[in-house]
């Protein structure tokens, strides 16, 4: 009985790739696997070293093209909230990977705008933050970096409109608990690094003593 409802419930709403969205039904996996990994990136490309002055290092998982950037976009623009977590657990897997000594003391997500939590229902880094939480055993500090401010989309910006866009964008609470503390930023996607950067400059002169990221995907100069 149970393996008929399992059966027909796989019918109904068959089995679909968290990247590029295909059907996979009962295939082991999907068709854009390969593509997906030529975006993989391995050791100092996965490593976000110099390219965000302020983040004493980090880790990015992949390369923002086709099919991870079609996933990214389906979460963003698609309601898929239940993919954050498969994505998340990638994060904390490529930071065990790459940086196997880094000992964070929470994790702290990227915070969105209350209009993109509004219009999307849910906030896609802090389900990402949520799971690398959970699979590196540390807290998430979802109550120090706030959003001052309703920025603009980054997405929509020149690079130069993207800096000044964030600025005076992260306030703090809470700073006590950063005394002295080594925390990762987690966020979904970083391209020119400015996010990353004003909100680890805000850590950083509240009191963190190191602020390491995590990215899942890296959109890489030409
Ligand atoms: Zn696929």
């Amino acid at each position: 009985m149970k393996k008929v409802l399992s059966l027909i419930r796989a019918l109904l709403f068959p089995k679909r790739c968290i990247y590029c969205g295909e059907v996979i039904g009962f295939a082991p996996r999907c068709r854009c696997e390969m593509q997906r990994r030529r975006c993989r990136l391995e050791g100092e490309a996965a490593l976000l070293r110099g390219v965000i002055p302020r983040l004493a290092g980090g880790v990015a998982c992949y390369r923002y093209e086709d099919p991870v950037r079609r996933g990214i976009h389906r979460l963003k623009f698609g309601g898929a909230s239940q993919f954050a977590a498969c994505y998340g657990e990638e994060m904390a897997a490529k930071l065990r990977e790459e940086l196997p000594d880094l000992r964070p003391d929470a994790v702290i997500p990227i915070p969105s705008t209350r209009k993109e939590r509004a219009e999307r229902g849910y906030d896609i880094p802090h389900l990402m933050a949520q799971q690398i939480a959970r699979h590196l055993a540390i807290p998430i500090w979802d109550d120090i970096l706030i959003k001052e401010s309703e920025t603009q989309r980054q997405h929509d910006l020149s690079l130069k409109e993207r800096k000044s866009n964030l600025i005076g964008a992260f306030g703090l609470c809470n700073a006590e608990r950063l005394q002295g503390r080594i925390v990762l930023l987690c966020d979904d996607v970083t391209t020119s690094g400015a996010t990353l950067e004003e909100a680890a400059k805000v850590l950083r002169a509240g009191g963190a003593a190191q602020v390491w990221g995590v990215v899942f995907a890296r959109a890489m100069p030409r």
